[in-house]
């Protein structure tokens, strides 16, 4: 039975058996993953996380004519503020002079909610959502509380749907059911794949090594799916459609940003292009095999070498190769000259990185190519996807970089800035701020403003970077009037102490 026909997808510890739990190098790494040993990891002690909430309203907040419902406690809709100014500016950037930002309610469970059941609730805000609202979609995304209390957001939308306009997707994002918070990226396709796409599309009976079948499609349309989990802003998702276009290749980008009637183009096209492994996996797989689309998916395109790469794959799908040659040929030359005056700045200099799996990795892969040593990674999961990188990043340096694989979790980052001294730090806002209290600059691995992708993503991070060492008299200034709540006892432990079980190993 395919994933999808389950009304729920399963979570990526069952799928791919991914963990968030390891402290050691890349061989450890890679010999506990491929041993399940990781599978049984844990941590003695927990500091912070991220739900799969988080990433979840990031893309469903982002679906154009549409309303949000989160069901739970209210506080599971906090993102939706923090996602507002990222949202209005991809509006602005599709061309919305009257940008809207996120539209999303709450049915704001309560303690009497717990016991008496919360699908009257999300009846009426469903209701409600359809009148005041008239919406193409509503999206009810359910949190904690109704998956412990056992409500019925499937039931109560099948129930709803004749009475409503708008189309209803249930999506199950229970944070407490994974600690792998990507799960999320499979939740929200498997909604999509049920309730958005064409079952009357035309379909190809493919094998998913039918290369013969999949040329054929190829031949037939120049019409891609670029894929956005909105791990990528305006400005990159304008970087990778400028250089698909230089193929002759017209793009459409799912699943952010999209009007909920236009999902059903995705299995129109000659080709999905996944961004990342990580995000995409489990649509472009339900793509290839309900509707024939075939896929080019390698790690992300960060950094100079991993970009000719995946430009030269989607290019061998068309048979175009010389001409992605020359494009390559074209973009390094002139990056080469336009990094030309930053790169002295990096020799000898040691950098940290803390961001998913596939995007911590081709990033350190970038930076090892600007001329940075990476003393360690933070991987927020590990499962195969990341392995290709990881060989690379090991490969690439005499000293093997340190493998932390942890979503978040402050003070083993602490403890590691400290034993590995880092010229520069990495990471998502919530990892930097507490690398900026140790006094080191800090960048941050995404933000969606900035390009990160392609060759102009490879100098907006050289050029910021270079900045960012030229002068770290702000970060120096914060460690002197700012205290970690870190004691020395701690700081002098071993960092991954409270890793229990799986490979600890190495002097750290
Ligand atoms: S862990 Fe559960 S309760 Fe907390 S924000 Fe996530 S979904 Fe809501």
């Amino acid at each position: 039975m395919s994933y999808i026909e389950a009304k729920v997808p399963p979570k990526r510890e069952q799928r791919l058996g991914a963990c968030n739990v390891y402290g050691g190098d890349g061989c450890g790494l890679k010999k506990s993953f491929g041993g399940c040993c990781l599978q049984q990891a844990k941590r003695g002690f927990g500091q912070g996380s991220i739900c799969q909430l988080l990433p979840g309203t990031a893309i469903v907040n982002t679906i154009s004519d549409a309303v949000v419902i989160v069901h739970g406690a209210i506080g599971c809709g906090g993102p939706g503020h923090t996602q507002n100014a990222g949202v209005r500016g991809t509006q602005m950037a599709r061309g919305s002079t009257n940008p809207r930002g996120t539209l999303w309610l709450s049915t704001n469970l309560n303690e009497r909610d717990v016991i008496t059941g919360g699908e009257e609730k999300l009846e009426e805000a469903i209701r409600q959502a359809d009148r005041r609202y008239r919406p193409s979609a509503i999206i009810v995304i359910s949190s904690c509380v109704p998956g412990i209390i056992g409500d019925d957001i499937d039931a109560v939308t099948s129930r709803l749907q004749p009475e409503v306009a708008a189309r209803l997707l249930p999506i199950h994002c229970e944070g407490f059911k994974t600690k792998i918070m990507a799960t999320a990226y499979d939740a929200i396709y498997h909604s999509v794949a049920r309730n958005l796409l064409d079952p009357e599309a035309e379909t190809v009976s493919v094998i998913v090594d039918d290369i013969e079948v999949a040329r054929e499609r190829i031949r037939r349309s120049k019409l891609v799916n670029l894929l956005n989990v909105s791990s990528m802003g305006s400005v990159d998702e304008k970087e990778l459609t400028r250089l698909l276009n230089g193929l002759g290749l017209e793009v459409q980008i799912f699943p952010c940003a999209a009007h909920p009637d236009d999902f059903r183009k995705v299995t129109e096209a000659a080709l999905s292009i996944s961004t990342c492994p990580t995000h995409d996996d489990y649509f472009v797989k339900h793509l290839q095999q309900q509707y024939g689309v075939p896929f080019v998916q390698r790690f992300m395109p960060i950094g100079i070498e991993n970009t000719n790469q995946w430009l030269r794959a989607v290019a061998a799908c068309f048979n175009l190769e010389s001409i992605a040659e020359e494009i390559i040929a074209r973009e390094t030359a002139e990056l080469r000259d336009a990094l030309a005056s930053l790169t002295p700045a990096f020799v000898g200099k040691k950098a940290m990185i803390s961001a998913g799996e596939v995007r911590a990795l081709s990033l350190g892969n970038l930076l090892q190519e600007l001329g940075m040593e990476i003393v360690a990674v933070r991987p927020y999961h590990w499962d195969e996807f990341g392995e290709t990188a990881l060989d690379q990043l090991v490969a690439n340096q005499v000293r093997e970089p340190i493998i932390n694989v942890a979503t978040v979790h402050p003070y083993e980052s602490v403890n590691l800035i400290g034993k590995t001294t880092p010229d520069i730090y990495f990471g998502h806002p919530s990892d930097s701020v507490w690398a900026a209290k140790t006094g080191i600059p800090t960048i941050p691995v995404y933000h969606g403003g900035y390009t990160y992708v392609g060759y102009a993503g490879a100098f907006e991070i050289a050029r910021r970077a270079w900045r960012q060492l030229a002068n770290p008299t702000f970060n120096h200034r914060l460690k002197q009037h700012v205290r970690q709540p870190y004691q020395a006892q701690w700081l002098a432990e071993h960092a991954f102490h409270y890793i229990t079980e799986g490979d600890a190993d190495g002097p750290y």
